[in-house]
This record gives C-alpha cells, structure tokens and sequence, in this order.
C-alpha cells in the first residue's frame, strides 16, 4: 500500500547500502573484455596494475562477483554527505498539472557538487590502503578533480591535477577549491612532463585538450615512484562505485512501496547513469521486473544514438585501455558551441552492451531546450542544476507532460547529478539569448569514426 509520501525521502543511516552492487554479474551476454592499448589483446590484471591501483583493477575485470562489501572506511565517509535525498517533484507536477509522480535523486548535496564524489573516495581509499604516495588525474570542467581533492585529503594523499589550460584559465574558482583541498593543480600541456613539452613546442601558445591532459597525467603515474592513475567515469569499477546511487534510489522507492515505471539518466561516460540504473537492470536482467530506461544525450555528441558499437580507445591520448563502446571515435571533439557538458566521445562498455541488448533505450537533446528545462527546474524546484544534469530534467519533463495526455500516473525517477555553480558562462550565454544548437551532420561523425582502431581477436 502507498504510504503518503514526503517531498523528501531519507533513509536512515543503518538502511543504506554496505554493498556495492556489480550488474555485470547478472549479464548472460558480458561487456566486451577491456584490451591492452599496445597489444590490441585482452589485458591482464597485471598490466593493468601498473597504471590503475591493484584493487581498483581486480573490479575492473570482474564481470562475475554480483555485490562488493564497501570498506568501513568508505561508509563512514558517505555518512558524511549521504544518504543523498530522493526528492518527490511535488512544485513541478504541479506546474506541468501532469498526472506523473516525478522523483529526482540528487546528487549535488556536497561541495564537489556532483555524484564524482561517491566514486574519487573508493578510488583515494584503495591507493591509500596499497600503500601508495598518491594519485594523478586530468579535469575538464572540474568536477571530477574538486572530487578527487576532497577524497585525497581525507586520506591523506598527495593528489595531481591536470588541468585543461581553457579551463584552468576560465574556471579559477574550481581551481582554488581543489588547491584548498590540498592538491597541485598543473595547466595541461605544462613543462612537467615529456608528453606535455612535446606538445608546447609543436604547438606553442595553444590551450590544451582533455586528451593531452589524459597523456599527461598518465606519464606523471608511471612515472614517479608510487603513484597511480585514476579516472572519474566510463571504467566498470566507476560504475560499481555510483551503484550506491541506485541502491539507495530503489531502497527509498521500496521503503514507501512505489514501483517506478521511468528511470531517466544523463549520459556523458555513463557512471552515474550505469549506476542508478544498476540494481533495476539487473531485476530486469534476471526476469523479476520491468523498467523503461532512457539514456539522455546531447544531440551535439550522439554516441548511443549515432555512434558505433566497435573497439575505441577510451582516451584521445591512447595511453588507456580500448573498450568496446557506442563510440563516435576518440578523435571526436563537440561544435565549439557547445556548452552542456557530457562531451565524452564514448559511452561506458557495460552502458553500451546493456543499450545493445536492448534494455535501454537513448535519446538526444538540444542544448538551448536543455537550458529551458535547467531554469524552470530551478525556478520552480529550487536548485540551480548542473547542465549535464538537466539533459535528464528536459526528458522527464517531455514524459510527464505525455502523461498528461495519456491520463497515466507513471512514477518517473530521474537522476539530478550535481549544481551548476560553476557553469554560469553557460547560463549566462543562454540568459543572453546567444546560445545555439549545432547538430553534427553524418560527414562529421564520419571523420573521426573512420580512425577507430582495427581490432582483430
Ligand atoms: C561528470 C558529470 C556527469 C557525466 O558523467 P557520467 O559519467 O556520464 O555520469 C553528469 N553530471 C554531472 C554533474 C557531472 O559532473
């Protein structure tokens, strides 16, 4: 029986999840096996412990083991900013006068401002507990560094920063909070490192890439003595580690006896989509219930939608593993207006061989529709939400107002990953009536999807 249902839905702290959960175990058909970028064969563990912490790399190549105990260390740090709440969308539904039941769990209740969080902790925690010096990363927007600050500091690890120079330069408030974090956060192509002097001479003045920052943080890894490499989405451990999102989204539903009918995700690498979809894909999985699920992506970097289904390097840099993903070629660089994030040219391998199956479905949006939908939310519900996140408020708007229409009361669960703090140059494009969409046409797809590697098993 519904119980009435409050605008926010808490657990307790002894009713959030000890367990991670890992839904590749309840796949018949696997995600491809990861592939070692030098050999083109699968990776061993081994290989891939010399750039990935030991732990984080026994996740990532375990497709069979359903549920992953969270150290005690790690619970106790998400005591600190979770449970996140499940926030029933009363003020909106009653805005778009829609019979649906809108649900959003979010994920922007602490300072990184986003999901990242859940999973830069597992990974500090696990570099920690190998005894190592610390970690080092590339960031674009930010988000994912501010992440891995925090989580560094609380374990007391050094943490390095590669930073997009653009960003580095146009975002100096994410900067300076990763630098109260403690970590070092370095303008990529810098002085640093081999890769990065290469590049500054063939390339003088220029203002970096996420790839070249990739190359860059990854030479920093293997480079100096007990350091390692970490990477905040598209990896398999990324989503086991956001499965927490999921699990406590389904535990809240259940808790008040709601069935959902719509889960609706943002989708850049897929870890936070990966990871609220988890556990209901994998009742699905195993025949004991039935969801839609939609994957929402910008119509300006279409991989579920209009990419292939085909080996790619996970990094413009090639220094990672190859993956088997919905790709649109690691070369793939977004129309320069674009301003909504989830600019990944790939999608996580469990997201895409789910999509293949068919368990999920996958839309795209246009960013100036995605911005209307970013202010009414905030306007009406409150938060100013992340861009990335507001591709999945602009979905479960358009099903509500279906339901409208059709008269059906569908419970709709959307996943409202972060605040958009940090991105009011976007905001402020849009507010000024200056922004605009850019559909890439097939041609332009073609370029970089004709450079995907050939693979032979
Ligand atoms: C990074 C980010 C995303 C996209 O990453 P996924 O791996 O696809 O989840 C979405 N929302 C916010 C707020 C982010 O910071």
């Amino acid at each position: 029986m519904e119980k009435k249902i409050p605008y926010k839905i808490y657990l307790e702290e002894n009713e959030m999840p000890d367990k991670w959960y890992n839904v590749r175990a309840d796949m018949k058909k696997k995600p491809a096996k990861i592939l070692n970028p030098g050999t083109l064969q699968p990776v061993t563990k081994e290989e891939l412990s010399g750039i990935f912490c030991e732990e984080l790399a026994a996740q990532e190549l375990d497709d069979t083991t359903p549920y992953f105990e969270i150290p005690e260390d790690i619970r106790n740090f998400y005591k600190m900013y979770r449970p996140s709440p499940l926030v029933r969308a009363y003020c909106l539904e009653e805005k778009l006068q829609t019979p649906a039941h809108i649900y959003y769990k979010f994920e922007g209740n602490n300072t990184s401002g986003s999901h990242k969080l859940n999973s830069a902790i597992a990974q500090a925690y696990y570099a920690k507990k190998q005894g190592l010096k610390g970690v080092t990363t590339e960031t674009g927007a930010g988000q994912w560094g501010t992440a891995l600050s925090m989580a560094c500091s609380y374990f007391d690890l050094d943490c390095q920063v590669y930073m997009v120079k653009v960003s580095y330069e146009q975002k100096p408030f994410r900067r300076e909070v990763m630098r109260t974090y403690g970590a070092s956060v370095t303008p990529s192509p810098s002085m640093n490192t081999e890769v990065g002097k290469k590049i500054n001479a063939e390339f003088p003045g220029t203002t970096g890439s996420l790839g070249c920052a990739i190359s860059e943080a990854v030479e920093a890894a293997t480079t100096q003595e007990g350091y390692r490499y970490v990477l905040g989405s598209v990896l398999s451990q990324v989503l086991l580690h956001q499965s927490v999102i999921g699990l406590e989204t389904k535990s809240a539903l259940d808790k008040y006896g709601i069935k959902a009918d719509t889960i609706i995700g943002c989708a850049g690498g897929g870890s936070n989509l990966g990871g609220l979809i988890s556990p209901f894909a994998g009742e699905m999985l195993r025949g004991e219930a039935d969801y839609e699920i939609i994957a929402v992506e910008p119509a300006s970097c279409p991989s579920l939608t209009r990419g292939v289904y085909a080996y790619d390097f996970c990094d413009t840099g090639k220094v990672c593993p190859l993956a088997k993903m919905y790709t649109l070629g690691s070369g793939f660089i977004p129309s320069a207006n674009h301003a909504g994030g989830l600019r990944y040219h790939g999608m996580s391998s469990v997201v895409s061989e789910l999509y293949d199956q068919g368990l999920i479905t996958a839309r795209t949006v246009e960013q100036t529709n995605v911005f209307e939908a970013a202010r009414d939310f905030a306007r009406i519900e409150g938060i100013l939400p992340a861009p990335e996140s507001s591709h999945a408020i602009r979905v479960a708007i358009d099903e509500a107002l279906k339901c409208k229409e059709t008269g059906e009361a569908k419970n709709i669960v959307f996943g409202l990953t972060g605040t958009g703090y940090f991105d009011m140059v976007a905001y402020q494009k849009f507010n000024d009536g200056e922004m605009s969409d850019y559909i890439p046409t097939d041609e332009d797809l073609q370029k970089s999807i004709a450079n995907l590697p050939k693979v032979e098993l």
